[in-house]
């Protein structure tokens, strides 16, 4: 960062930056004398430019996309391998300094917050794509591939890697959240589908959750340790690599729209095409709230009611049977204005204003910010839980639009809100939390994807009760046992 500089500047600049340093760590004078005594020894190990105290950098590395206050870290490093992710956690740990390791953050649960300032490790120079095994269908990641750099570099390949969170997020930091996204309903999430991690502990220790190189398909081996770094959200070590599946591109797609007159019935559709053996990739579910901002934002002219967006993927003869049953199921529960569309281009842009319905929302109200919230239930759930979660929108005066993955029973509320009104930020607030409840009333879980990070806490203790979480606090303490790694998320 500094190499251009001259000598007399350079050292003003490190002046500066250290006096920075003081500042944000002002309230803990033991922490801001650590962070200044260990700095030097940062530099040596990934350079002047690997090692950051610059206020916007910190600032865009204390806040994701969610709407949680942001908590910059007190020194952001930019380590090139593991050997140095290795050597930093060892100081770190010698100055009992917090971790918090850092993807792209596109997060919606507060999870890179600094809450306890520390140092965050920004994974971003790590961007190899290290070991590709076709004939195994795997592959091996560095954390800052991301899942769009990966799939173009499998293009020619015939191969590629399906979960889809919507946003080109680290391959790692979607194994740290167990992200998903719409082709889990065929494809799994990441739990599914990482077969290997490997991680450096707090104390700088490397460890391979499945042994040094092991890529079986299956394992019986022991406690499946790399399930339990599979979404640990940064509180138990950093990911440095992740061996992935792979999976064929498929030979044909065929997507799909339709239109229903009731929530139930779209669901009821999902349901019936489930249980009719359908190997249907994507089936996602937009209320009328959503579909009316899709249509303004991305120039669409669907009904402005309860919609389901469906893809097929299999060979010309196997998409026939699939695409036959699915348009008989939705037709008996009223679906209306089916559309398919074969071609790359319209699939393309059918699923391309899916994935911005993030914007899409935010655009019904310039100015203002999305706050995303998730929620999983039993598929047979999913009907009552949305008619209740739009009554309550109403009831609570909150612009939301109901979002989901329904083959999985996962469905987002997107609520777009003026940040500076304190009395509708609380409204959000209650309206999430009596959300969440209802998930786990019926039998369901707070998260289906986003991770419990800051905002989800005391839901998790709600949703698997005390003795689980000293489980998880045990296993906490057994892994890090000085609290070190991305302190104050997930466990309370
Ligand atoms: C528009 C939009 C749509 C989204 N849709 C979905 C969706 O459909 N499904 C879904 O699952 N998610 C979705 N997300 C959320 C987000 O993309 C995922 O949570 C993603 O997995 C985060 O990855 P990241 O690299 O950005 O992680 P970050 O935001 O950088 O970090 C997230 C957490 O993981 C930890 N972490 C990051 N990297 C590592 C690492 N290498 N080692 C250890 N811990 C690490 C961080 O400390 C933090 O706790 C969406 C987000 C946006 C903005």
């Amino acid at each position: 960062m500094l190499s251009g500089c001259s000598a007399g500047l350079r050292l003003l600049v490190l002046r500066r930056c250290v006096l920075l340093s003081r500042n944000v760590t002002s309230g803990n004078p033991g922490r801001a004398a650590a962070v200044d005594g260990v700095l030097s020894a940062f530099r040596s190990i990934c350079g002047d430019d690997g090692v950051s105290l610059g206020e916007t950098v910190r600032e865009q590395h204390g806040k994701d996309e969610s709407v949680h206050r942001c908590r910059p870290p007190d020194v952001v490093v930019f380590p090139r391998c593991v050997e140095e992710v290795s050597a930093l956690a060892k100081l770190c740990h010698r100055h009992q300094l917090p971790i918090i390791p850092f993807g792209t953050g596109t997060g919606l649960e507060g999870g890179v917050g600094a809450v306890k300032g520390g140092v965050c490790f920004s994974l971003r120079n790590m961007d190899q794509i290290l070991d590709l095994h076709p004939e195994d269908f795997d592959v091996t990641v560095e954390p800052g591939v991301t899942r769009k750099a990966l799939n173009s570099y499998l293009r020619e390949t015939g191969l590629w890697f399906p979960v889809d969170p919507g946003a080109d997020a680290s391959l790692c930091g979607m194994a740290a959240t167990s992200a998903s996204g719409t082709n889990a309903v065929r494809y799994g999430t990441m739990r599914e589908n990482v077969m290997n991690l490997e991680v450096v502990l707090a104390d700088g220790s490397v460890i391979h959750t499945a042994g040094r190189n092991r890529r079986p398909r299956k394992t019986a081996a022991g406690y499946n340790l790399t399930n339990l770094f599979v979404g640990s959200e940064g509180t138990l070590g950093i990911i440095t690599k992740t061996t992935l599946r792979l999976y064929g591109v498929p030979e044909e797609m065929v997507s799909a729209v339709c239109s229903f007159s009731s929530v139930q019935a779209a669901v009821d559709s999902t349901v019936q095409i489930l249980q009719a053996g359908v190997p249907i990739a994507r089936i996602e579910f937009l209320d009328e709230v959503m579909i009316d901002a899709c249509n303004k934002f991305s120039s669409l002219s669907y009904p402005v009611s309860p919609t389901l967006f469906l893809e097929f993927h299999g060979s010309e003869r196997s998409l026939e049977e699939q695409v036959n049953t699915t348009e008989d199921i939705t037709q008996s529960n009223g679906g209306s204005d089916f559309q398919w569309a074969r071609d790359a281009e319209t699939r393309n842009r059918l699923w391309k204003a899916r994935h911005d319905a993030w914007y899409a929302a935010l655009a019904m109200r310039p100015g203002c910010k999305a706050y995303a919230t998730d929620v999983c239930v039993p598929l047979s759930r999913l009907p009552q839980i949305i008619v209740e979660t739009k009554e309550d929108l109403i009831e609570s005066r909150l612009t939301g639009h109901i979002v989901g993955h329904v083959g999985d029973g996962n469905f987002h509320c997107l609520m777009v809100m003026d940040p500076s009104d304190q009395d509708e930020l609380h409204r959000v607030h209650l309206f999430s939390q009596r959300l969440a409840r209802r998930a786990l009333a019926m039998d369901g879980t707070c998260t289906g994807e986003h991770g419990v990070g800051l905002g989800k806490r005391s839901l998790l203790c709600e949703e698997v009760g005390p003795s689980v979480i000293r489980v998880m606090q045990s296993l906490k303490d057994a892994i890090d046992p000085n609290n070190l790694m991305n302190p104050g998320k997930i466990l309370l």
